[in-house]
């Protein structure tokens, strides 16, 4: 069959380090019980409130095509929203709906690379970020932010990479899967000199947005001179439990929004009003309602935090924010792919090995905070037993 290079080219050398959360996948269809602290989904369903609005919307009329660019009441609650929380002046002509982050990041890399062009990114990552760069015809390269640095990135080595590769754009998370760090003021004044002095586009993926737990969230476009090179990424899906409705949007200059209001044009068509409307209504719930839905992941953050105190195999890298612990294995002397695979078979408890987000975070595993607490203390329990056997036996 011929394909073109490009999408061939997806998914690079064919092996995208997911085998445990297939293998696990297996096992639950094989009917195992396993418990899954693999993929970024809360353990709730969208809120029915907000599916009811989504029915009304339906029988009131929004079924039909929509503004490529989004509704323009929808695209006027985001502005005052991201306003009000970056600090940031936004006009509802900055704001372009899409189809969830995910084609946010599709958008933003459309608009900032050429084909051949080199896009940054940081190594570990979220799993489809080279993919993303790959499919619009780019060429992705990491910059790897370092444990021992508590996986905050080095301005220097951005910088250093910018250089060397002629890069384009570079594509940052915080708060950040898988890590669940948060970029301190310091790494985000680097990030910004080094994109003002290299002449790059910042593509800010800010999904976890609403998920804060220590220190604050802070947007790169609300620094000096950067929102004209800032194109910011949000999502309702992980604010709002809303991951099956695939709505979010991205924030860029009016001109930006312009262009990749053609790609829209000529990919999606826009985004279903009905969804549209739900959003638009889940949003006016307002931010008490973000925090109940961010509310459990804090809970169970302080819940692994404190299952881990009184041994010293495993350790946490601090998780400010987001929906997942990153846990250094290395004194198991085992990799995070040996590790999370015996695990599996042998307690039937599934995490994501580190290697699947990158060199980087090899010899870590991310767990989810995405199951009920009580299985989630029981998982934790059996993975600290199973990594305080394997330390002693590496000891002996
Ligand atoms: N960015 C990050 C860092 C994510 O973790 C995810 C989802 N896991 C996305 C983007 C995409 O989310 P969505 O397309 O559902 O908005």
């Amino acid at each position: 069959m011929q394909v073109s290079k490009r999408l061939k080219n997806i998914i690079g050398d064919g092996s995208d380090g997911w085998g445990v959360f297939y293998r696990a996948r297996q096992m639950k269809a094989d009917g195992v019980p396993v418990v899954e602290l693999t993929v970024g989904e809360h353990d709730i369903p969208t809120d029915p409130d907000i599916l009811q609005a989504m029915y009304r919307a339906g029988l009131d009329g929004h079924v039909g095509y929509q503004n490529f660019q989004g509704l323009p009441a929808l695209r006027e609650k985001i502005a005052d929203r991201v306003q009000r929380s970056t600090g940031a002046p936004t006009n509802p002509d900055q704001v372009l709906i899409v189809p969830g982050g995910q084609a946010g990041l599709f958008a933003t890399h459309n608009l900032a690379c050429d084909v051949g062009d080199t896009a940054l990114f940081i190594d570990p990552y979220y799993a489809t970020y080279p993919g993303t760069i790959r499919s619009v015809g780019a060429i992705p390269k990491a910059i790897t932010a370092k444990a021992e640095n508590t996986f905050q990135p080095d301005a220097a080595d951005i910088a250093a990479a910018a250089e060397e590769a002629g890069a384009v754009s570079l594509l940052i998370n915080s708060p950040n899967n898988p890590t669940g760090v948060i970029y301190s003021q310091e790494t985000m004044d680097g990030i910004a000199r080094v994109c003002r002095d290299h002449d790059l586009w910042l593509i800010s993926d800010e999904v976890y947005d609403t998920q804060v737990w220590d220190g604050t969230h802070l947007s790169p476009r609300a620094l000096p001179d950067m929102a004209e090179r800032t194109l910011v990424i949000g999502s309702m899906s992980k604010s709002h439990a809303m991951t099956g409705s695939r709505i979010g949007w991205v924030i860029a200059p009016e001109e930006a929004i312009g262009y990749m209001g053609d790609l829209a044009t000529n990919t999606t068509y826009g985004v279903p009003g009905f969804i549209q409307m739900a959003a638009l209504h889940a949003l006016n719930k307002g931010p008490d309602f973000e925090a109940e839905i961010a509310a459990p992941f804090r809970r169970r953050r302080d819940l692994v935090m404190g299952l881990l105190e009184g041994q010293n195999v495993v350790r946490a890298i601090p998780a400010e924010g987001a929906m997942y612990v990153m846990l250094d294995i290395r004194a198991t002397g085992m990799s995070g792919e040996a590790f999370a695979m015996a695990l599996l078979e042998a307690h039937h408890v599934a995490v994501m090995p580190g290697e699947s987000f990158g060199a980087a975070a090899a010899g870590h595993l991310r767990v989810a905070l995405t199951v009920a607490d009580d299985r989630l203390e029981a998982a934790l329990r059996q993975l600290l037993e199973f990594a305080a056997e394997h330390a002693r036996r590496a000891a002996e």
